[in-house]
């Protein structure tokens, strides 16, 4: 995977004074060294517009989330990009998705409507609505007590009080989807959790459990004022009217996958970008720009005049948004075989925050500790290097970012598949230090728009666009392309006398560790009929590199030992030369 940068400037095609050019189709330059392929953060940007005006359109059906027409037109964007390449198969994968849409989700208690009241994730609803309906605590009684006060955590909490009652309870303790079932055993019609601290509570009762009571919340003041209501009322029951309208319903939706025609099947580097976005917003950072990004590479790659020599497969992923959904069924949909093929995966989930840092998956944990229980596969920190070397070298500063499995990498890195990836950032706060490496604003997000309706094309940062749609091209050149091999000599003039003392070192990169070439040494133009020119053999060292040292050519070979000279290394499956000059005074 991650391959050597080198530049010489010496070689030149065998095919050429073989005269093999002639014989076959004409052959493209060696590839010597990796390249971003010209790949500029506009050409993304162009492609994040179109997918910017593909959400805006469907604003009112919910922009490009799972399930949506949104997601179809977006679908359809990047099957046509793909195909018009002419270098990509581009197939859908469908799969089901559990998704839970409400209605209405109403709660006033005597007349009072309960401004707070919300819903919880996976909760079940109410068959019809609930009216005139006693509003109970739990018979637990050491209110404050985090140990166990009116929590709800277990039978044992209530009493036959409660039955068919709206039960309120607070969050703490035990889990939501804990306290829902007890109520249920309990008998009661509907349990409302209310929170422990300020602020909204945002729950999920875990995996549906269906047979369970309706379940929702409310924020601390309001279920405080609540409960001061319940016992100030004594044995007078406090009436409410409760209706949380869901439903539960298994959609279709897909990945959009796209491969090279070209390219070893065996050894398939994948990259990858979620297509789908949040309900609340246009999804234009989150994540039409990595998917702009991808676009922009697959195109960089199809320019080329090389085919690719590994095979380049991307996913554009379906329902990232409600759990990582479709990475996940695509990587448990490949057999062991096929995920062996899989040599790495680089993802991209928001690479234009307005409020950015150039980060990459900190797979070493050398910025950011590996969190607990994070699987980091060997290779891991070799991707990567190829970002960092690659900022490093054009000066751009980088941090590194939490390899937290929190996006769609998680599949591959459980899977034991090297993964490594970019991001400009999300909700973290923006540290003094990182404004001194990026600019921007310390101590507020990193992107303040992040799952919000402002997630639009004026504010994703085009400057972030810039740096990181050329390191994904980059990327994609080091993983798709195997450099060619490439001969240097540490001279290119040399006198007689000392071609036949000292010699022209050869030094041939790019090859396979261990790998044995033969070199032969001629006089260009110069060669006697039947008389051998010099030749050997030299063995590549562990990086690939082998170097060997050309000298003392026998002179009855040749009809004048000044002039040019030829150095031909076959390497098996191809040839390199590299010339010199011996005359003067070197
Ligand atoms: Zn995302």
């Amino acid at each position: 995977m991650s391959r050597r940068i080198t530049h010489s400037a010496l070689a030149v095609t065998a095919a050429a004074s073989l005269g093999l050019a002639t014989a076959g189709p004409v052959l493209a330059a060696p590839i010597s060294e990796h390249t971003d392929m010209d790949v500029t953060g506009e050409a993304a940007l162009a492609h994040l517009q179109e997918l910017s005006d593909i959400s805006l359109a469907h604003a009112d059906e919910g922009h490009r989330a799972v399930g949506t027409p949104g997601y179809e037109a977006a679908s359809e964007y990047v099957e046509e990009v793909l195909e018009a390449s002419g270098k990509f198969d581009v197939t859908r994968d469908t799969f089901t998705v559990p998704t839970q849409t409400f209605g209405e989700v109403s709660f006033s208690v005597e007349g009072e409507a309960q401004e707070t009241f919300s819903t919880l994730s996976n909760a079940e609803g109410t068959d019809a609505p609930l009216t005139d309906t006693a509003v109970t605590l739990p018979t637990d009684d050491a209110y404050g007590d985090q140990a166990g006060g009116e929590l709800g955590c277990e039978a044992g909490d209530y009493s036959d009080t409660n039955a068919g009652t709206i039960v309120l309870v607070q969050r703490g303790v035990c889990a939501f989807g804990e306290k829902v079932t007890a109520a249920t055993e309990a008998g009661a019609a509907a349990v409302v959790i209310y929170n422990h601290s300020p602020g909204a509570l945002n729950g999920t009762v875990g995996d549906r459990v269906e047979g369970n009571i309706a379940g929702a919340s409310m924020e601390l003041a309001e279920g405080d004022a609540l409960r001061e209501q319940i016992l100030a009322a004594g044995d007078t029951p406090v009436l409410g009217d409760l209706t949380v309208e869901t439903t539960f319903e298994d959609i279709e939706t897909w990945n959009v996958i796209a491969e090279t025609k070209a390219g070893d099947p065996d050894d398939v580097q994948m990259m990858g970008a979620h297509l789908d976005g949040v309900a609340e917003g246009p999804g234009v950072n989150d994540n039409a720009s990595g998917v702009a990004g991808l676009l922009a590479v697959a195109e960089g790659l199809a320019a080329q005049p090389h085919d690719v020599d590994n095979q380049v497969r991307m996913g554009f992923w379906g329902a990232e948004e409600i759990g990582l959904v479709g990475s996940t069924e695509y990587v448990a949909s490949l057999s062991d075989e096929e995920k062996e093929r899989i040599s790495s995966y680089l993802n991209y989930d928001m690479i234009g925050s307005e409020n950015y840092v150039i980060g990459t998956l900190d797979s070493d944990g050398s910025d950011v500790p590996i969190p607990d229980g994070v699987n980091v596969p060997e290779g891991s920190v070799e991707l990567e290097e190829i970002f960092t070397g690659y900022f490093d070298s054009i000066g751009q500063p980088h941090v590194g970012t939490e390899f937290s499995g929190r996006s769609d990498y998680q599949a591959f890195i459980d899977n034991g598949i090297p993964v490594s990836g970019l991001f400009t950032g999300a909700d973290a706060i923006k540290t003094e230090e990182e404004v001194e490496l990026f600019g921007g604003t310390a101590g507020v997000q990193q992107d303040r728009n992040y799952h919000t309706i402002d997630d639009t094309y004026e504010n994703v940062d085009q400057e972030a666009m810039g740096i990181m749609v050329p390191a994904m091209a980059y990327a994609a050149h080091v993983v798709a392309y195997d450099l060619d091999p490439v001969a240097s000599v540490d001279r290119d003039r040399i006198s007689v006398k000392d071609l036949k003392k000292s010699g022209v070192e050869v030094t041939v990169t790019n090859l396979e560790p261990g790998q044995t070439v033969d070199w032969t040494l001629t006089a260009d133009g110069r060669t006697k009929p039947g008389k051998s020119p010099a030749s050997g053999t030299a063995t590549a060292d562990e990086s690939g590199t082998a170097t060997f040292t050309v000298k003392g050519i026998d002179p009855s070979a040749v009809r004048g030992l000044p002039g040019g000279y030829t150095v031909s290394v076959d390497t098996g499956d191809t040839a390199v030369e590299v010339g010199f000059t011996v005359g003067g005074k070197g």
